[in-house]
């Protein structure tokens, strides 16, 4: 191997290295760490963070990706080493323009106002964060200064995440969505509501996690590369490439939360898991974007795990495993239940149907606060209006409110709710793409194998790493743009017949097209 490349690696795995210790010592923080230990982990991580960032800003690295570059620049775009080196010098560009001052001043800042919101939320006291929540919109945007010659202050929030993409690029796929997602909503609403009461028993904890976990086994999730803990708020984190953990919380009410939550995870771990082994230690051992992780955790909980085909293989084996609860409800009344479309106020139980509009609600609130036509003591109010126009209901209080999510109070203001409904969105394109290539995949389903799913989006998503962008990647796989179309294609011939609609309110003619 070129000498330089060679070196250029190592410092990049050194680099990785201290960061997988962080996530390591992050997974440890929100599983098993006993409240004791609060005070010297948030020193320890702020320690491996800064060691890292100073490792990867070091002007060696500047000096062997300008030598590399030129050495390498016959290359061909989908070689490797150019993908390595192309992603190395993007992420290297945007770390050194962020003064190490900032950086620390900021990751401070967000474990003081996180730990904040932790008290402040089931205290519903909005005023409590209000000083911590101004500072951190002042931090978002010094860190967008940092990236000049942007249209929206927002574009450089949003190209940390999705790469590529910009407010006014994201902007036009949410109106394109939401004038057709309003009218399907609104045609829902008109008819009978599901009832899911036959979700809420009392299930042991033991039993709903075994499920969980079986069904994720059948997906083809590797247990000897990867293990679920519990957790408050559920997420996955990577140590390398041989260790991917899930988290999943556990509601002794409800007898799918804990699992869709699994189901979820498991997504987002298959794509690192698949990720090729002699990318380990590289920028290119990652997802690609928040938008294509967030499709493929999308993809097996809801397209796979919410479908019918899935639990007529399932539902008997649910049945099996909790008799007294379910032995008396058919397919069809928890077919439906799963998959209940309801006006609600928090976005993490919304259903398919809402949950963009949702998103929609945070994404516009942040331009607001950044470009500053809204103060964030205006926000509580600003969110009830918006929220009162978007889902008829009033929002009783902050804590369902402002308040719900983690995302404002650990980290920036901008930026981050894009992926998920971009996930949304791609999780049917890609489903689609894999269906058309092996027809046989909604049968399979139905039998609960999972390997020529596995397999299709392995080869097409998974192995990829961040070697492609996501548009480039989406380009590949499925040989078309992004597109919300099989989006609503897919939400309609799901919801048409669960909810007898008669005219699709949410078909493309009249709608914008792009
Ligand atoms: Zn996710």
């Amino acid at each position: 191997m070129n000498p330089q490349l060679h070196e250029l690696k190592s410092r990049l795995i050194e680099i990785n290295d201290l960061n997988s210790a962080a996530a390591l010592l992050r997974w440890d923080q929100t599983t098993y760490m006993p409240a004791g230990g609060a005070e010297a982990r948030g020193r320890q991580l702020a320690t491996l963070g800064s060691l890292a960032h100073a490792k990867f800003t070091d002007p060696a690295i500047g000096r062997l990706l300008d030598r590399l570059e030129r050495e390498t620049a016959a290359l061909a775009y989908d070689s490797d080493d150019a993908a390595l080196l192309r992603v190395t010098r993007r992420e290297y560009d945007r770390a050194v323009r962020l003064p190490v001052a900032f950086v620390s001043e900021l990751n401070q800042h967000t474990a003081a106002a996180y730990q904040v919101w932790t008290t402040a939320r089931p205290a519903n006291d909005f005023a409590r964060v209000r000083p911590n929540l101004e500072k951190t919109l002042d931090l978002s945007r010094r860190m967008a200064g940092f990236f000049p010659g942007y249209e929206s202050i927002a574009d450089p929030l949003i190209d940390f995440s999705d790469y590529g993409m910009k407010t006014a690029t994201v902007r036009a796929v949410f109106s394109e969505l939401r004038a057709r997602l309003v009218p399907l909503v609104r045609a829902i609403a008109e008819k009978p509501a599901a009832d899911d009461r036959c979700l809420r028993h009392d299930v042991p904890e033991a039993q709903q996690l075994a499920f969980g976990l079986d069904v994720i086994r059948r997906f083809g999730f590797d247990f000897e590369r990867g293990r679920q803990d519990k957790t408050h708020h559920p997420f996955m984190t990577k140590f390398s490439l041989g260790d991917v953990r899930i988290t999943t919380r556990v509601r002794p009410h409800d007898i799918t939360d804990s699992l869709f939550s699994t189901l979820h995870e498991s997504g987002h771990a298959m794509y690192e898991l698949g990720i090729r082994r002699d990318y380990e230690g590289t920028p290119l051992a990652e997802g690609t974007s928040s938008g294509v992780h967030e499709s493929q955790s999308r993809l097996w909980e809801n397209v796979v795990g919410r479908s019918l085909g899935f639990w007529q293989f399932f539902y008997p084996r649910l049945q099996a495993a909790f008799p007294q609860q379910l032995g008396g409800t058919g397919i069809d009344t928890f077919y439906r239940a799963v998959n209940r479309v309801a006006r609600t106020l928090i976005r993490t139980d919304a259903d398919e149907v809402t949950y963009n509009l949702h998103v929609m609600l945070r994404f516009d609130l942040e331009l607001d606060l950044l470009e500053g036509r809204l103060a964030v003591k205006d926000l509580p109010r600003a969110w009830g209006e918006r929220f009162e126009r978007d889902f008829g209901l009033a929002v009783p209080d902050d804590r369902d409110g402002v308040l719900q999510d983690v995302h404002w109070f650990a980290g920036l203001i901008g930026g981050a709710f894009q992926g998920y409904t971009l996930g949304n969105v791609l999780s049917a394109q890609f489903f689609d793409a894999a269906r058309r290539a092996v027809p046989g995949i909604p049968a399979d389903i139905t039998r609960g194998e999972f390997g020529a799913l596995h397999g299709w989006l392995g080869e097409n998503v998974y192995q990829h790493g961040s070697k492609f962008t996501a548009a480039e990647l989406v380009e590949r796989a499925t040989g078309a743009p992004m597109s919300i179309e099989p989006y609503m294609a897919y939400l309609w011939s799901k919801y048409q017949p669960l909810y007898g609609l008669e005219a699709n309110p949410a078909a493309a003619a009249g709608a914008p097209r792009r």
